[in-house]
């Protein structure tokens, strides 16, 4: 292929110098195929030239236009600059929020094309939203569909765009189709080669589209034959459990006071098949905070122990873990499980002799944080691993805790919801089990939003609640007073919720930097309600359960991000009381932050609120893995492309069934057809 037969680093295109190619760095493009694999993040139609007269008439319109001077609006660090511009035909006023530099940009006098939305305010036609750049007689990028580029300090549109030009004429001739010719007439999909040149400079709106689709396409396609290969290829690790009649299984649901749902009756069936068949499983169960699926995993270990096989179960912090050992006790010890727990603060004699009973089998289930996953920790007969909150674990500690048994089981277990694209693509290769309804009775909670200012009024609710028993949680974004950022932290708020506002209750204080003895212990208080108020960071978010805290207090809400403030709101919804969220936000509201407030009031829907979550922020911050760049699709959108990923899974799958030996691990993924990384990392796959 071309790019292995000279060179493709970028610096050798023509008109790249040393000083651009460092520039283009800054954007992670070093070779042709990362330039050419930049996508536009947007197009202006600049096929017709729309007259200023016209500003308000269409939804955006394209002018050449001429500045005419500038001033600004306010005063201080937030003035805001102001440029008038007109043409034959009218006026209209640019508002540069932010941009204060553009004053040096739009010199009175010169002529730039703008693209904008443009509306009228304050008896002016004004645009904040808009592109530009300068205009040249002559210039190419004149009537056509233009991309509009992500871009960094030292490079302007116009110079990416003849760069790219360049670079698609260097590989017009290499590029060749890499999907089976079958699916290319079946999509009437263009050649790969004319593909990549209409993703960047379309003639058409309608032939981007199919352009885009077809790159799309082949980019998920690529991505559901790794998924489907790696499945195949897991089927293949045996293991061998005998049959049990689930009289340990019986025994708990008799002493139950309630009744499963029928969702979780579902998942513990379809996961049982998983533990008799004669391969090793993985599996994630997800659904959305208190829906039950603890007690899902605890059913499901009583078949493992049953057939005289080891559980190992674990959360990602000893707060939860302790609190799941407590819970697990609760319910095994009765029917006489052997429950043992450790964390990093079980030590010596102790430990010791943990690891012995361990090691002898005198132990079925084994609760525990990370410490788990020890060298020393050997077990007798692992047979089951249980992961709570699996997105907290890395891939390794996941693998080196498998090894601890022979091919044992694993089920992943997550409290945010996944939305199905991302089921099928970052999980794809896992069987996936859903929860969806939650046990009956459960009473909504209630979401108040607050101004920043009118917080007198959340605290006298929730001194109501107090007052009748009930306990608080009120949430900080930051631990400490902080310079750069003007936020209201954890600390300071204790002091003040304690002394000034609710002298007359108990608070503690619980957050990161504390010693895990002492968050034990406030932890313990607040539980047994030796505590009233609980101020916390988001600490408190993951699985911990209070019955008594029906109030949710969330200090500058629009700072969390929507899991975090789903997670949240979970803390108390978990009794018969009911129980309200009071999310206080602050001044400066970003587009985001206005988002995420609304679809907590509109919705208490875990599973709506994970699709809104990845449609704000992208799978990679979704997953928190965006940093080892898993999941690093290029061309594809996965709220937008939805409807691609189904059809492109299909076939691929189908494709796989009737030929299991098809795609050599050469032609993988369009990333790797340029030569680069595949899109997934393998230790993510291997290790799920
Ligand atoms: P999750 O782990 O999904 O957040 P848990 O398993 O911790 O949920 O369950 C939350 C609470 O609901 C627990 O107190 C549990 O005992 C209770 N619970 C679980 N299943 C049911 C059910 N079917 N009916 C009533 N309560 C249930
Ligand atoms: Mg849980």
């Amino acid at each position: 292929m071309f790019l292995r037969e000279f060179s493709n680093e970028v610096r050798f295109l023509k008109g790249v110098g040393p000083r651009l190619s460092e520039v283009l760095g800054k954007l992670s493009i070093s070779t042709i195929s990362d330039l050419i694999l930049h996508c536009p993040r947007d197009y202006v139609d600049r096929s017709r030239i729309d007259h200023l007269k016209d500003a308000l008439k269409k939804e955006k319109v394209n002018c050449i236009v001429e500045v005419v001077a500038h001033d600004y609006i306010g005063k201080g660090y937030r003035k805001t600059l102001k440029i008038h511009i007109e043409d034959a035909t009218g006026t209209a006023v640019l508002l540069c929020f932010g941009r204060a530099f553009l004053e040096s940009v739009f010199v009175p006098g010169k002529r730039f094309l703008v693209s904008g939305t443009f509306k009228y305010r304050f008896g002016e036609v004004q645009s904040s939203n808009f592109e530009y750049e300068p205009y040249l007689p002559g210039n190419e990028d004149f009537k056509a569909i233009i991309p509009i580029y992500p871009l960094t300090a030292g490079i302007t549109q116009g110079v990416l765009r003849r760069i790219m030009r360049g670079a698609l004429d260097v590989i017009r001739d290499t590029i060749e189709n890499e999907l089976p010719e079958r699916l290319i007439t079946a999509y009437r999909f263009p050649h790969k080669s004319e593909a990549l040149r209409t993703l960047h400079f379309p003639d058409s709106t309608a032939s981007l589209l199919r352009a885009r689709q077809s790159l799309v396409y082949e980019e998920l396609f690529y991505l559901q034959l790794l998924i489907k290969r790696r499945a195949i290829k897991r089927r293949i690790q045996r293991k061998s459990r005998s049959p049990v009649p689930f009289a340990l299984e019986n025994r708990l649901l008799d002493r139950l006071p309630f009744s499963l749902t029928k969702d979780q009756r579902a998942v513990i069936s379809e996961i049982k098949q998983d533990l008799f068949s004669p391969f090793a499983a993985s599996r994630l169960l997800h659904g959305d905070v208190g829906c039950g699926k603890t007690l899902v995993a605890v059913i499901l270990s009583l078949s493992v122990i049953e057939s005289g096989e080891q559980v190992a179960f674990m959360a990602p912090t000893e707060l939860l873990a302790r609190q799941h050992a407590d819970r697990i006790a609760d319910l095994l010890q009765p029917i006489g499980i052997r429950i043992g727990f450790l964390s990093g603060s079980v030590r010596d004699e102790e430990r010791k002799l943990l690891l012995d009973e361990l090691q002898s089998g005198n132990i079925d289930l084994l609760v525990g944080t990370h410490a788990l996953f020890s060298d020393d920790i050997a077990f007798r007969n692992l047979g089951f691993v249980i992961i709570d909150e699996q997105h907290r674990f890395g891939v390794l500690q996941r693998l080196s805790i498998l090894k601890k048994g022979r091919n044992p089981d694993l089920l992943l277990m997550t409290a945010t919801p996944i939305p199905r694209t991302l089921a099928l693509t970052a999980f794809g290769d896992l069987e996936i089990s859903t929860i969806r309804m939650q046990p009956e009775g459960r009473i909504p909670v209630i979401t108040h939003l607050t101004r920043e200012g009118n917080e007198s009024r959340v605290y006298r609710r929730v001194r109501e609640e107090i007052s009748q028993g009930r306990q608080a949680y009120v949430v900080y974004p930051i631990i400490e007073e902080s310079d750069s950022l003007a936020l209201k932290d954890a600390e300071t708020g204790f002091d003040r919720l304690s002394r000034e506002i609710f002298p007359d209750f108990r608070c503690g204080l619980i957050h990161s930097r504390l010693q895990e003895d002492h968050k034990r212990k406030v932890m313990e208080d607040f539980s047994h309600h030796h505590l009233d108020i609980l101020v916390a960071t988001s600490v408190v978010e993951v699985g911990v359960d209070v019955p008594e805290a029906t109030c949710m207090v969330i200090e500058h809400a629009e700072r969390f991000g929507l899991s975090a403030l789903h997670q949240l709101r979970g803390r108390v919804c978990r009794s018969v009381h009911q129980s309200y969220a009071f999310l206080i936000y602050g001044v400066n509201l970003t587009e985001d932050g206005i988002r995420r407030l609304k679809v907590m009031m509109e919705t208490t829907d875990g599973f709506r609120i994970a699709e809104e979550d990845l449609a704000i922020r992208g799978p990679g911050e979704l997953l928190g893995v965006k940093q080892s760049g898993f999941l690093r699709l290029t061309v594809s959108d996965l709220i937008r492309d939805k409807d691609i990923l189904e059809a492109a899974r299909k076939d691929a799958f189908s494709l796989l069934e009737d030929d299991p030996g098809f795609i050599t691990p050469e032609n993988m993924t369009i990333r790797e057809v340029l030569n680069r990384a595949p899109p997934f990392s393998d230790e993510f796959l291997d290790g799920g």
